[in-house]
């Protein structure tokens, strides 16, 4: 294995102001340079969280996420197989990974779906088996969300950003609304619960619907979730004036409910709110406006196979190139994953002077 430079351990701030300090009960980052050691980064912060990327194709093209046109697809032969997905995940949880969460591009396009959550779900590690969920725009599920729970996949987070045909069709330029309805309940009925529903805000598009989106996953047991709109689109059109934000989307929430914040937040990205006392929840995930960054327990695998330690990350580490060396062993995936979070930021740094769009779009990283 390639030696690591050792970290350095010193306190930092990430850019919503809150330090970034290594954890007095955690691993520690200066564990990192050992072999068998966690994945802990430069600040402190222990990563369990995998987002696997399983293809950068998509059956929608949602204007925050894609271009309408002309998307510069991965090419084939970079895209990893089944058999390389499954032992970049294998090292990951090896080295402590505990929860692996497939999205894309639309991850169920991905053939053999089933088969990679079925070996995923049967990899061990320290901590035991991960669980594996997926993010989803819910059309295949009809057919696939019974196979997916036999094959262990835990839960699924599924997009749906209006209850409106003609805004669904003008959001996402395709005319599928009652088939995204159709996947939701199919992931209900299969008992892929809790069943999430994300919506990203958008002004003058569907900000108008937080309170009926909400109602919609209230009444059915779903939990909704709001998301700012970060600048991932495929366009580069993003323009934080123009973005609908935390303060408003609660403004417009509790016009209509009593919320009650619920504690114990940990490392999840959504602040979570009790509808009208409970049980159901709404949350908003403030990824620009109160970046979570100094709990980010986030890598990112992307489909053609670069290892990303943020989803604005400028650089990557090309672990298909690892994988694909029949004379480097599981030893050098590994240290991709350190040479990974060697390189990750205190925070994204949307906001700062020099902050520059990834370019790769949402849909190629992987979100
Ligand atoms: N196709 C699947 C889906 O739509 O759920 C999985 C991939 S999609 C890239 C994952 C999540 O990223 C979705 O919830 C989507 O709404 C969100 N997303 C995409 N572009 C975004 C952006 N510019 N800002 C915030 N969220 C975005
Ligand atoms: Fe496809 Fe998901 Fe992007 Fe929409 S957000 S275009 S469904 S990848």
């Amino acid at each position: 294995m390639t030696d690591l430079p050792m970290p350095t351990v010193r306190a930092s701030s990430s850019d919503d102001g809150s330090p970034v300090v290594p954890r007095a009960d955690g691993p520690r980052p200066q564990d990192a340079a050992r072999p068998d050691a966690p994945l802990v980064d430069r600040f402190g912060r222990p990563h369990h969280d995998l987002r696997i990327s399983l293809t950068d194709r998509c059956s929608l093209r949602c204007t925050y996420c894609m271009p309408a046109e002309g998307v510069p697809w991965l090419a084939r032969q970079t895209m990893l197989t089944t058999e390389e997905i499954v032992r970049v995940a294998r090292v990951g949880v090896e080295l402590g990974i505990t929860e692996i969460r497939l999205t894309g591009g639309e991850p169920l396009l991905r053939v053999d779906v089933v088969d990679v959550v079925r070996r995923l779900t049967a990899l061990t590690g320290p901590h035991g088996s991960p669980e594996v969920s997926l993010t989803t725009n819910a059309l295949r599920l009809p057919a696939l969300a019974a196979p997916l729970r036999d094959a262990g996949l835990s839960r699924v987070n599924i997009s749906l950003d209006t209850l409106d045909r003609g805004k669904f069709i003008e959001l996402t330029r395709r005319d599928k609304l009652v088939e995204t309805l159709a996947g939701i309940a199919a992931a209900d009925a299969a008992g892929l619960h809790p069943v999430k529903i994300n919506a990203v805000a958008m002004r003058g598009v569907n900000d108008d619907e937080v309170v009926a989106l909400t109602r919609f996953a209230v009444e059915r047991g779903y939990q909704m979730r709001f998301i700012e709109q970060m600048p991932l689109d495929g366009g580069h059109t993003w323009d934080r004036t123009q973005m609908v934000t935390q303060a408003e989307i609660l403004d417009r929430l509790t016009s209509a409910f009593t919320l009650t914040e619920v504690p114990g937040r940990g490392n999840a990205p959504a602040e979570l709110w009790h509808v009208d006392g409970g049980p159901q929840t709404v949350g908003v995930i403030a990824s620009v406006t109160a970046p979570f960054c100094s709990a980010c327990d986030r890598l990112r695998l992307t489909a053609d196979g670069q290892l990303r330690a943020c989803l604005f990350a400028q650089d990557e580490v090309d672990v298909r190139a690892v994988v694909r060396d029949e004379a480097l062993g599981d030893e050098a995936v590994a240290d991709a994953y350190r040479r990974c979070l060697a390189g990750k930021k205190a925070g994204h740094g949307i906001g700062e002077p020099t902050f520059r769009q990834p370019d790769r779009p949402m849909s190629a990283i992987g979100g």
